[in-house]
This record gives structure tokens, sequence and C-alpha cells, in this order.
């Protein structure tokens, strides 16, 4: 396996070839949160639907100046009654409708009530203080793109374009096998030689942050039946499988061969990556199965950089995850043969946005991926990336 290892790009465009995405569902908007948008919003109406005030002040016609009779309010969800005048004014309110004759609001500050009237400290501007309709999203326009990940703004923005339900891509059924004698649940006593199953927490907390749907979750021995049992029983109600541990080359790995004998076809094994190197993918049909490495911390990475990727775009976000440029803010030993996926601190200064790395970064020592804001990948080679150097990162 030393040989033949794939970059962490192709091993990304196999899995990305083999997504297919899944169809979509009906969402109530409140339920759309991190959800991946299915279809195109098209505003159904002009936003702002109405011209209205930007500020609370007196309506009036641009240029007209000195002491103006009130003649009535436009509040906000309820208008005036009455067209304005000449030598008129109409108290308003901020977002309320600009009345018929009006095209300008003198703010409240600049303009002092006597009685009925009210004088202004200066004539407006025309349109001054007037917010327009159709200035954010005028009807008919694009507002927000199938294949757009979900979060507060795109909720406000679709909801103001008149939409309260929107298709969404389905959420993936994902089942999470973690695999090991040595294994005991969080919260359980240590036995002599045995070590808490920290990756089936992880791994199912890392699926349902990806929008994703957890079916099942199973934690078996190093038994091949076993193995293959638990597998074939999440080929059945799963649309991903990932499991981890027993993907290496030990006499106790089973998970390869059982993922092939129910029929996963091999897409690879083996990536040029530190954390990650065993990492198995496949696929059966339009079903996807990862074996991920044992080693807390591989599994976190390997998961963050080919299984949440693949899990978005079932849903029918882009593949590709976001990267950007930071500066090494210390030196780093290169690996000879593997692309390096730092976890790293982000801290944005005067002079850049630096990484730091977490810590000692060992794929055993789970506490390097406390705080860490993403992942800094450093390319394989001789020596060091020195401090300073650019180097991209993923978003964790
Ligand atoms: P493996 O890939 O099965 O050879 O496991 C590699 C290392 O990861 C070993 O030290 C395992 O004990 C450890 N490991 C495997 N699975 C888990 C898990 N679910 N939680 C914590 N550590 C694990
Ligand atoms: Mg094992």
């Amino acid at each position: 396996m030393s040989s033949g290892l794939l970059s962490i790009a192709e091993a990304r465009a196999r899995i990305a070839e083999a997504v297919a995405p899944l169809d979509v569902d009906s969402v109530a908007l409140d339920d759309a949160c991190g959800r991946v948008l299915g279809e195109e919003i098209v505003a159904e109406h002009d936003v702002p639907p109405f011209d209205n005030s930007a500020m609370d002040g007196f309506a009036v016609r641009a240029g007209s100046g000195g002491r103006l009779l009130l003649v009535d309010e436009s509040r906000a969800g309820r208008g005036a009654a009455v067209t304005l005048g000449p030598e008129e004014a109409i108290r308003i309110s901020t977002g309320a409708p600009l009345p018929a004759g009006a095209d300008a609001v003198v703010p409240i500050e600049r303009a002092s009530v006597e009685g009925d009237m009210v004088a202004l400290d200066a004539p407006a501007e025309p349109g001054a203080n007037v917010r327009r309709a159709g200035e954010d999203m005028p009807a008919g326009t694009v507002v927000v793109t199938a294949g757009t990940p979900l979060g507060p703004a795109e909720l406000a923005a679709i909801a103001a374009a008149g939409r309260g339900t929107v298709s969404c891509g389905r959420r993936p059924r994902v089942a999470v096998l973690v695999t090991g004698d040595e294994l005991v649940p969080a919260g359980a006593r240590l036995g002599e030689g045995q070590i808490h199953n920290t990756n089936e927490p992880a791994l199912a907390a890392l699926t349902r942050a990806a929008g994703a749907e957890l079916v099942l979750r199973r934690h078996v021995g190093d038994d091949a039946d076993q193995t293959r049992a638990a597998i074939s029983a999440a080929l059945e109600v799963a649309d991903v499988i990932a499991v981890s541990g027993g993907v290496s080359v030990g006499p106790h790995d089973h998970v390869k061969s059982s993922l092939i004998e129910l029929g996963v076809e091999q897409r690879f094994w083996g990536v040029a990556l530190k954390p990650g190197k065993p990492t198995w993918f496949g696929a059966r049909g339009r079903q996807l199965a990862f074996g991920l490495p044992g080693n807390p911390v591989s599994a976190f990475v390997c998961f963050a950089l080919f299984v949440r990727p693949a899990l978005r775009a079932l849903q029918g976000a882009a593949f590709e995850p976001r990267r950007g440029i930071a500066r090494l803010d210390t030196s780093v030993q290169r690996s000879r043969d593997r692309e390096q996926a730092l976890r790293v601190t982000l801290d944005a200064r005067a002079d850049g946005l630096f990484a730091r790395p977490t810590g000692a970064q060992g794929s055993h020592v789970i506490t390097s991926l406390l705080g860490a804001d993403a992942l800094a990948m450093i390319a394989a080679g001789d020596g060091q990336a020195a401090r300073g150097d650019e180097i991209e990162i993923e978003l964790l």
C-alpha cells in the first residue's frame, strides 16, 4: 500500500464521481437550517414590497420647507388615508408606507412640532430617507440558488422572497459502525487493555452536523462474521456507511473484505495523507462506504476531508469544500510522502491570517482536535514548511 497512495485531491475526485445527489424533500423554513437548497428561490414580489420610510419622521414633498400642516399619520402596517398635498406633512414611522404624494422623509430630529404644524430645519432632497420597493429584491430575481447551504441569512432572504416552504436535498441516511475488541462505551469502567469508544460519539455527531440522519450505529468486535453481519444490516438501511477501525493490514482487520464480499466495489484504498493513510472507499450502486482508520484523530480528519463533502454533495451542495489561505505561525516538519492535515487554530492579525497547530499532532492525540478551527494542509516533501509560509486551510 505504500506505493500507489492517492493524493487527497484524487481520492476526493473518486468520491465525487460516485455521488449521485438524492431526491428532494419539501421542508418548512423553520426546519431548513443546515439543509441544502434543492431549488432556485425567486422573489415572488418586490422586496421591500412598497416604498417606505427609513426613519421615524415626516413624509413630505421634496423641496417643501418652513411650516407644514400635519394631516395624517402612516404607521408600520397601516398607511395614511389621505394623499399628501402641498404645504402638508404626514407623520411616518420606520417601515411605514410612503403616502401618496410624498417623495421624501424628514427625520424627527430635523423638525419640530407645534400643535398641528411641523417646522422643518431644511427642505428635503427627493428620495431622502425613502426605501424604494424592490430595492433589495426586485420581483422575479433569483435570491438563493440551488445547492446553497441554508443558514439563518438564507432563511431570512427566502422568507422575504415570500416562501414558507422550500425543497431541500433529502438527508442522507448514515450508518456508523465502529470496530475493535478493546472498545467500551463512554461512561463505562475500563478493564485491562480497554479504551473508551471515542469514534462512535464523534462520528455520530459529525454525521448529524453534516445534515445527515444517523439511522444505525453499532459497535462490533474484531470478528469477520460480526463485521459482515453489521455491514450487511447497514447496507439494508443506509445511503452511506462509515466504519472506523479494522481497515489496515492486521490479522484482525475484517472491514475491507466484508465490504467487498457484500458487493461494495473498492474505489480506493490508501491516501497520501497524514493522518489517514489506510482510508478505504467503495460504492455499491448509489450506496457509498467509507472505511476510516481507527485512530480517533484519523477517523475525525478523514470524515472531515472525505465523508462530510460526500454527505453535503448527496444533499445537492457542491462537493469541493471551501478552502482559504493562511500563513503558518510556526515551522512544521514536512512528511516525505504524505500531505499532512494539521489541526490548527486561526488567528486574524494585522499582518494576515495565521494558523497555529493545536499541539502534538499524533493520530491518537484526541486533544489535538480541541479548539481546532481548521485543517492546515502541508504538502509532502523534505525539510520544513517555514513560519510565514502560505498554506491552504479547510475550515472545520
Ligand atoms: P485500527 O484501525 O482498528 O487498527 O485502530 C487503530 C487505533 O485506533 C487503535 O489504537 C485502536 O484502539 C484505536 N481505535 C479504533 N477504534 C476506536 C474507537 N472507536 N474509539 C477510540 N479508539 C479507537
Ligand atoms: Mg481495531
